[in-house]
Formats: C-alpha cells, sequence, structure tokens
C-alpha cells in the first residue's frame, strides 16, 4: 500500500506530521508565534486506498466533543461526520471509499474569505455594502461591511481570534437577518469587520496567544495591528450604541460547550450584558439555546484581571467611551452548547436571533 499523504496547503492549512505507520498518523498542530498551546489544526490527506486510518495527536487537546469537522468536498461544506473518534486518546478515525479520495479534516467547521465571498453573493448578501477596513500587514484587504443607514449605529466583530470560526457564521446570521427584514431595522445601520485578523484566517495561525500579544489585547493609545488602530478610529468616527464582539471558546470541557457572555468589571457594562443575554435567551433558536446561567461573571475563571495585563480588549477599552456605548462579548462554542450538537447552519440561526435581540435590547 501507497503512503497517505497529508499537507497544510490548503487555505488556513495548519498541521505537522510527526509520523506516519501504514495506517496510524501522528499529528501535531503549528504554535507558530502563539504562546503556549492552543487548538488549531486544519489539513487535507490523500487515502492510498480504500481502509481505514487512524489520526492520532499527541500534545494536548484537538478534538471537539463532536469529534473533527470533515470536508468531502475540498472545503466547500463541513460536517461533524466522522463517527469513530477517541477523545481521551485525542485521536479519530477515518474510512477512504476509494484508492486517491481527498478528505479535508478540521478543528472546527472553517469560514474563512472564501465563504465570506460566496455569502455576499447570495439575495441576503447583495444588499450588504462591502467596504475595506484597511490592509492587514501581509497586504490583504480586511473586510469591512455595512447595512442599513439609520441614526443608531450597532459595531459586530469577529476573528479577533483568528480561528475562531463559528463566531463569523453567527455574524453572517446577524446580518442576514437585517437584510430580510429592512422595514424592521430602519433605526439602524450595521458596521461588520467579519475577519479582525485576517491574515490569521487565511493562513491558519492559531492567533490567540500571539506574542507579543493578540489581537483582542491591543485596544488603547499603543495599538500594534493596524486593523485594530482602524476598528477604533471607525468607533470613535461612527459612535456606535452597541459594540458586539464576537469569539469561540476552547476546543471542549466546561465553559467551552455552551454560549456564554464574557462578564465585566464595569458595572454599567455589565447591566447590559445581564440585559441583553436575558432576551437572547427567550429568542435563541431551539437549534442554539443560550442560558444566561452560563455567563462568566468578572474574576471567575479565567476571566481575571491578570487574563488582561497584556492588553485591553474592545469591551473594557467601550467603558471610557464619552458616549458610553453598550459593550459585550460573546462566545460561541465550536460544537455543542450543551447537548445540542451545533452546525454552521445553526450558527447563522443564532445570529438571525441575535440580530432580533439587538433590536429589542436597543429600543427598550
Ligand atoms: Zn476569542
Amino acid at each position: 500500500m501507497h503512503t497517505i499523504q497529508i499537507d497544510a496547503q490548503i487555505p488556513g492549512g495548519n498541521i505537522i506530521v510527526k509520523a506516519i505507520d501504514d495506517s496510524q498518523v501522528l499529528l501535531n498542530r503549528e504554535m507558530r508565534d502563539t504562546k503556549g498551546n492552543w487548538i488549531y489544526w486544519k489539513f487535507r490527506a490523500v487515502f492510498p486506498a480504500a481502509a481505514e486510518f487512524t489520526f492520532h495527536f499527541d500534545d494536548g487537546c484537538c478534538l471537539t466533543s463532536r469529534g473533527p469537522a470533515v470536508s468531502l468536498d475540498k472545503g466547500k461544506s463541513w460536517a461533524w461526520n466522522c463517527p469513530r473518534f477517541d477523545l481521551k486518546a485525542e485521536s479519530f478515525s477515518f474510512t477512504a471509499d476509494y484508492a486517491g479520495q481527498e478528505v479535508w479534516f478540521c478543528q472546527c467547521i472553517p469560514y474563512m474569505e472564501s465563504n465570506l465571498n460566496e455569502y455576499l453573493a447570495t439575495k441576503a448578501g447583495q444588499s450588504i455594502t462591502r467596504l475595506e477596513l484597511c490592509r492587514s500587514r501581509k497586504g490583504r484587504s480586511v473586510e469591512l461591511l455595512r447595512i442599513g443607514n439609520g441614526p443608531q449605529k450597532v459595531f459586530l466583530s469577529s476573528r479577533h481570534h483568528c480561528q475562531e470560526s463559528m463566531a463569523t457564521y453567527a455574524l453572517e446570521g446577524i446580518l442576514s437577518e437585517v437584510a430580510a427584514h429592512p422595514q424592521k431595522y430602519p433605526e439602524f445601520t450595521f458596521w461588520a469587520v467579519p475577519f479582525v485578523d485576517k491574515d490569521g484566517v487565511e493562513d491558519g495561525d492559531q492567533g490567540k496567544n500571539r506574542m507579543p500579544h493578540d489581537h483582542a489585547r491591543d485596544y488603547g493609545p499603543n495599538a500594534i495591528y493596524p486593523e485594530v488602530r482602524a476598528i477604533m478610529e471607525l468607533i470613535h468616527r461612527e459612535k456606535p450604541v452597541l459594540v458586539f464582539d464576537m469569539h469561540c471558546p476552547w476546543v471542549r470541557n466546561g465553559d467551552s460547550e455552551h454560549v456564554y457572555f464574557v462578564g465585566q468589571a464595569d458595572a454599567r457594562l455589565q447591566a447590559g450584558i445581564d440585559r441583553f443575554s436575558a432576551i437572547i435567551a427567550r429568542e435563541a433558536p431551539p437549534d442554539f439555546p443560550t442560558d444566561p446561567r452560563d455567563n462568566i461573571p468578572f474574576g471567575q475563571g479565567w476571566n481575571n484581571s491578570r487574563n488582561y495585563e497584556q492588553g485591553s480588549p474592545i469591551v473594557p477599552w467601550c467603558a471610557s467611551l464619552p458616549w458610553q456605548p453598550s459593550a459585550q462579548s460573546i462566545e460561541i462554542p465550536f460544537a455543542n452548547t450543551h447537548e445540542v450538537t451545533v452546525t454552521a447552519d445553526s450558527a447563522r440561526h443564532l445570529g438571525n436571533a441575535l440580530a432580533r435581540s439587538i433590536k429589542l435590547y436597543l429600543e427598550a
């Protein structure tokens, strides 16, 4: 039997092949400029035969509670459809249908620039204006989207941590809800940056804990990333009444398997989070439920001042803005919220509900 071929030469690719022994493959993910361990990997495999192969990760937590995401069509569509995985062993097995079959595997269901381009070509997407926020450090165009023309401005962002793809499916869902019902949102203008760390998204970096600090610790007078400087300028110019920053948590276990809002030290911001998370819990779809009891108060777990020593995220930065906007950070899990398995589509449904909740929240 020929050897299985594995590489990362695909958009967002990230893998280290440590050893291949017949049908057993030993893998690790590339940390690149991330300090410590993080969770992202994505690769393609070309199978030499119709046979079962087992992929092991040998260095920490790499699989969601639903195993790997699998694409049989070179990244166009993804599903949690790998039936055989072992979370204790951090491994999964896949049976190829035929010699020469190409299959892509990923830690998450990816959302790349190609997904955004596809979306902006749909009926909903065509009512969204595509602008350029700035150029990334590597010269890529960083998208800025706008929909609506009302006086109340809302700012949306995802991918301050570049691998947090489910957040962008939900962001798309927010825009789609507004696009589908413009008569319900005459008071609003939505501005959105879907890929804050654009280079990290396309290059397949971890992004999280990037040295000297990541995009989500860059807000303030000494910002080092062009995207963050441009976002701060945009926010000062447009003066949004709500800044809504969207993330995904760790790969699995505990708080990483449900939606939550990140509690804030600032009492005014926290009051907004309490009110909003009660609204979204009522609006959330059955395929992506939320519960305000899952929120993580400031000072609990990882959410303490030590976590922000490297610099400020966008939300606490907003606490000091003179027009006192609401600002919130939501964490949207990769594969399941409690017992409910989630997908690209259910994340879009959650986004639809977030748009309705934003309207209810701001009109109250
Ligand atoms: Zn994040």
